[in-house]
């Protein structure tokens, strides 16, 4: 029910956003790099999953191809 927000007491207000709190997710350690990434998912830093790589890094992209043979 709709409640007008002048009726709603810092206190009541509080008591209701103690909940609101965002936890932060369950961390596992990359078996390639070791950094922690989110479980199931790619990781972030050598774009490793499943011992294989899937996303290639932005350092090892030769855009122009001046140092290729
Ligand atoms: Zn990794």
């Amino acid at each position: 029910m709709a409640v007008p927000k002048s009726k709603i007491t810092r206190s009541r207000r509080g008591q209701r956003r103690s909940h609101d709190s965002l936890v932060a997710g369950n961390p596992a350690e990359c078996p390639n790099c070791g950094e922690l990434k989110r479980p199931h998912h790619v990781c972030g830093a050598c774009g490793q999953y499943d011992d294989r790589e899937v996303v290639a890094q932005a350092d090892e992209i030769d855009l122009d191809g001046e140092d290729a043979a």
